[in-house]
């Protein structure tokens, strides 16, 4: 292991295959196909001079295309002092699966430049961008029929919108330039609700998992999400969001909050968004006035809660701290958070596990969306709302007159609402978090052989993507 008990690049992406090895163990799966899809299609290394403060300083960067069985393969592009092809192609091969879990038409990719890119200013930081794009169009890994980015670790709509803007300058004759890159601001293209898709995702996916009573209580809990007590582990795009929804929609409560600098526990219940504007104000959580600050972040991952959500940095959870952990369900919002050997411990200890590449998927799903939403160059609803609200106006009218009585108020709002972007977005994330969960549930159920969620979702995820290989064949 690496410096603070964290896996290398190397580790993660060997973690990852090997967990895709526990599925391919309880599958009829002919051999040459199995290492077809596991092998990573082309990696893209590049390295790139951008003058900074009057000097010249040189960046490396990845993309890596793990499979193209469907096009535009697509993940996330991470700005990060972690970022190196080993883990690039981890991440790329999460993407493979991911997408095929959630039922989204696309191949696996992944995307990083080491940089921390706290050391500089926007205005830098928007020249390195637009100049690692220009790498990555002119050799080919980017297009929005062949390689689409997306936000990930300490990228955003910033960096999205200045992608898009520098592919447009590059390509002005493809019509459907703005479609190159998803989790751009909705100005620029974006769609409404591609923000907080993922921490929406683990929502809708916790949501899903306590309507399966039986699953619940193997997982040794009982009753809703109401009450449960959560451990969230990074308050950033992916852990705010899933903390906001989690404690202010379903009346979880959020125990405790593990950021870079220590950690935030209160048995109490920590105001998410208070935390999130004093994270914001002071680049760390110590000093927040609204629980107790522990030092050591890491020893709170091994505190007693229901669920552990882990969503910050890969290979957390390992074969160190796995036996300590008292979570009862955790869910991977982080790419790679348990390590393979640590994810065994957890088995057999009985904790369950909403993997990755299923649990974090509200991105991809919403990116997809977005990328629909771009190619048809039409905004989702702007052709029906209005003609559902008069539809909808039209049964409130008729009841009115049939029943001699008025529909109540909130009945009335809701039949004569006409869906916009945003709640068709949201309905269409619903469903697939939800579809997928079932799909898991039942493939975990069906066959003993199957130990884990994670296994179920890798086989669901091989059997699709074997399918693709075996109608078309290998050219
Ligand atoms: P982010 O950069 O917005 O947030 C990461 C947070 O983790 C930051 O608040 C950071 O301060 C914190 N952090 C850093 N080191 C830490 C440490 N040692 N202990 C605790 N906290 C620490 O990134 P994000 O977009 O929220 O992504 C987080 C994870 O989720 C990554 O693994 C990413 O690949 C995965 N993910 C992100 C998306 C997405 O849509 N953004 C989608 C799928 C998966």
């Amino acid at each position: 292991m690496s410096k603070n008990s964290l896996p290398s690049g190397l580790e993660f992406r060997q973690s990852v295959d090997h967990m895709v090895d526990r599925a391919i163990a309880v599958m009829d799966l002919d051999k040459g196909i199995a290492n077809a899809i596991k092998a990573c299609t082309s990696v893209l290394q590049v390295t790139f001079p951008v003058e900074i403060k009057g000097k010249i300083e040189m960046f490396t960067g990845w993309r890596a295309v793990h499979s193209i069985h469907r096009l535009p393969s697509k993940g996330g592009i991470r700005y990060a002092h972690s970022v190196d092809q080993h883990e690039v192609e981890a991440l790329a091969a999460l993407m493979t699966y991911k997408c095929a879990i959630v039922d989204v038409p696309f191949g696996g990719s992944k995307g990083g430049l080491y940089i921390d890119p706290n050391q500089y200013t926007r205005d830098e930081l928007q020249d390195i961008t637009r100049r690692f794009t220009r790498e990555l169009a002119k050799k080919g890994f980017l297009s929005p029929a062949t390689n689409v980015p997306a936000p990930d670790v300490g990228t955003g709509q910033r960096e999205m919108a200045w992608i898009a803007d520098t592919y447009k300058h590059l390509y002005p004759e493809d019509v459907n330039h703005v479609a190159c890159v998803t989790g751009k601001p909705v100005e620029h293209g974006g769609i409404r609700g591609r923000t907080e898709a993922t921490g929406r995702g683990i929502q809708f996916a916790l949501q899903e998992f306590f309507r399966h009573p039986e699953e619940v209580k193997a997982a040794g809990m009982s009753g809703s999400i109401e009450g449960k007590q959560i451990i969230i582990q990074g308050l950033g795009n992916v852990g705010y969001h899933s903390g906001k929804f989690l404690s202010e929609e379903d009346g979880a409560k959020i125990i405790a909050v593990i950021e870079h600098d220590g950690a935030i526990v209160n048995p109490d219940g920590i105001h998410i968004e208070e935390l999130r504007f004093y994270l914001n104000d002071h680049q760390g959580v110590k000093g927040f006035a609204g629980g107790k600050y522990i030092e050591d972040g890491s020893s709170v991952l091994e505190m007693k809660c229901d669920i552990l959500i882990p969503a910050a940095l890969e290979g957390v959870i390992h074969k160190d701290n796995a036996g300590n952990i008292k979570a009862n369900l955790i869910a991977e919002a982080a790419n790679g958070p348990i390590t393979f050997e640590g994810d065994r411990i957890l088995r057999s200890n009985g904790v369950k596990v909403l993997p990755d590449a299923y649990v974090n998927a509200g991105g991809v799903v919403v990116s997809y969306f977005e990328w629909i939403r771009n190619l048809t160059h039409l905004r989702f609803g702007r052709l029906e709302r209005r003609f559902d609200e008069a539809k909808g106006n039209c049964i409130v009218h008729a009841l009115n007159e049939m029943t001699g009585k008025n529909v109540p108020e909130h009945i009335k709002h809701n039949l004569a609402h006409g869906a916009d972007e945003f709640d068709l977005v949201r309905s269409g994330l619903d469903d697939s978090m939800r579809l997928s969960l079932q799909e898991i549930i039942d493939t975990y159920n069906r066959d003993e052989k199957i130990e884990d969620y994670r296994t179920a979702a890798y086989v669901i995820a091989l059997s699709k993507v074997s399918r693709s290989y075996l109608d078309i064949g290998i050219f």
